[in-house]
C-alpha cells in the first residue's frame, strides 16, 4: 500500500491555508474513487512509456496496470502519448545544452528538510545544468490546474533540487503541468533563490504549525478535497454566514432585495455542493450505525421495473397482444454517437439544415463572463418560447 505523508505535497494548498487540516484528516481513510483509480492507471501507463523509452524495467507499472485494467478507456493511450511526447521533447531539448542531462521517472523525493517527514514522488524530472524541470501529469478534466505558484510543484522542485544540486549546477526550476484531456500545458519558472526564499519564509514555518495542528481553521476553495469537510465547523460557518447576516441585517423588510440575492449568487454553487456532501456523509454514517437526533433510516422510493424484457414480451404476445404495440418506436442515436459513425464534418454536411443549434436558455452569470449581455428589456420575450 502506498505510504502517505501527513503533510503531503498534493494537500499543501490546503494545509498552507488551513494549518490544522492535516492533523484533522490524518486518520480519515482515503475512500478512493473510480476517477482516482482511472488516474492511477493512466499514470502507470505514462511511467511505463517513459521507462521503456529509457530502457528501464517496468515491473511495478506492469503489475499496477494489470490490477487497474477495469479502468482502461479507449481515449487513454492518446493522452498518455501526448504526455510522453511533451516530456521526451523537453528531455531532447535539455540534452542540447547539457549532454549528460537525465530524465528521472517516478523519482522518490525527500523534502523533509523543509516539511517534517515530507516525501513524495515526481512523475518526471529533467535534470540539467541551468534549469531543472519538474513535469507533473494530471489526468483529471474537471478543474484546470495551473503551475503558477503551485505549492505542490514548488515542493517537488525543492525535493528535486536537494537530490540533484550536488551533481548539477541548478540555477532555476521550471514546473510544468500536463493535463492532456483538456489540452492544458501550464509552465512556471522560478530562480532557485526565489524558491528557497519561499521555502524559508512561508513553507517551513507554516509546515511546523501544521504538523502540530496549530493555527486557525480557515475555509476556502482548498476545502474541496478535505476529508473532514462534512464535519468542519469553519466550512459550515462560511457556507451559512451570509444567511445569518441576512437575519441580522436590521432591515424591516421580510423579503430579500436584489442586492441581498446578488451577494448570495456567487456562493450558491459552493453551498449546494457542501450541502449535498453533508447529506451524503450523514447517510453513510447512519448506514454505519451513527445516530442523528430526529432522523431515522427508511427504505427510499423505488420504481417498478421489468427485469427480463424478452420474457415479458413473449408472455404478452402469447396472450395475443400485438408486438408492435408493446415496443417503443426506434429512436435515432445522439449527435455525438452519429458523429462517431458518420464523421463530424460529414454529418454536418449530410444533415445541413436538419442539424441545428437552437438558442440557449438564458443564464445569470457574473459580469466578468466573456459572453455578451442580452438586452434585458427584450430578454424575457425573446426567451418566452424556450421557457415554455
Ligand atoms: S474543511 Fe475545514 S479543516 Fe478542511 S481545509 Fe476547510 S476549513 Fe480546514
Amino acid at each position: 500500500m502506498a505510504q502517505h505523508a501527513i503533510l503531503s505535497a498534493s494537500g499543501s494548498h490546503r494545509w498552507l491555508h488551513c494549518t490544522p487540516s492535516a492533523l484533522l484528516e490524518k486518520d480519515v481513510p482515503d475512500s478512493g474513487s473510480d476517477y482516482a483509480r482511472e488516474g492511477s492507471l493512466a499514470h502507470a501507463y505514462c511511467a511505463k512509456a517513459l521507462k521503456e523509452n529509457l530502457g528501464i524495467g517496468t515491473k511495478g507499472e506492469d503489475i499496477e496496470i494489470e490490477e487497474l485494467q477495469d479502468y482502461f478507456t479507449d481515449e487513454m493511450p492518446g493522452h498518455v502519448e501526448t504526455y510522453t511526447g511533451i516530456v521526451l521533447g523537453k528531455f531532447e531539448e535539455a540534452k542540447k545544452s547539457t549532454p549528460d542531462a537525465v530524465l528521472m521517472v517516478e523519482q522518490r523525493l525527500d523534502f523533509s528538510k523543509y516539511i517534517p517527514e515530507g516525501f513524495g514522488t515526481g512523475d518526471a524530472i529533467i535534470v540539467a545544468d541551468g534549469t531543472l524541470e519538474i513535469c507533473d501529469f494530471k489526468y483529471g478534466k474537471g478543474v484546470e490546474v495551473s503551475a503558477i505558484a503551485n505549492s505542490q510543484m514548488m515542493i517537488y522542485a525543492l525535493g528535486a533540487y536537494e537530490r540533484f544540486s550536488d551533481e548539477y549546477r541548478i540555477e532555476r526550476v521550471r514546473m510544468t503541468i500536463i493535463q492532456p484531456r483538456i489540452g492544458n500545458l501550464s509552465e512556471y519558472e522560478l530562480e532557485i533563490d526565489q524558491l528557497l526564499y519561499w521555502a524559508g519564509h512561508v513553507l517551513t514555518p507554516t509546515a511546523k504549525k501544521a504538523i502540530k495542528g496549530e493555527g486557525e481553521q480557515v475555509a476556502g476553495d482548498w476545502c474541496q478535497f478535505c476529508k473532514v469537510k462534512c464535519q468542519c465547523k469553519a466550512l459550515a460557518k462560511r457556507c451559512t454566514e451570509d444567511f445569518d447576516a441576512l437575519q441580522e441585517s436590521g432591515t424591516t423588510a421580510e423579503l430579500m432585495t436584489n442586492d441581498d440575492i446578488a451577494r448570495l449568487l456567487p456562493k450558491l454553487s459552493d453551498i449546494k455542493k457542501w450541502a449535498e456532501a453533508v447529506g451524503e456523509y450523514a447517510l453513510d454514517r447512519a448506514l454505519k450505525g451513527d445516530k442523528f437526533p430526529g432522523y431515522k433510516l427508511v427504505e427510499g422510493r423505488s420504481i417498478r421495473k421489468i427485469i427480463d424484457e424478452e420474457a415479458a414480451a413473449s408472455k404478452l404476445t402469447a396472450e395475443g397482444f400485438d408486438a408492435d404495440n408493446l415496443y417503443k418506436p426506434r429512436a435515432l442515436k445522439g449527435i455525438t454517437d452519429l458523429e462517431g459513425i458518420v464523421g463530424k464534418k460529414n454529418l454536418a454536411t449530410l444533415l445541413d439544415g436538419i442539424l441545428v443549434k437552437p438558442q440557449g436558455k438564458p443564464a445569470l452569470v457574473p459580469e466578468s463572463d466573456k459572453r455578451p449581455p442580452l438586452n434585458s428589456n427584450s430578454a424575457e420575450s425573446d426567451f418566452e418560447s424556450i421557457n415554455n
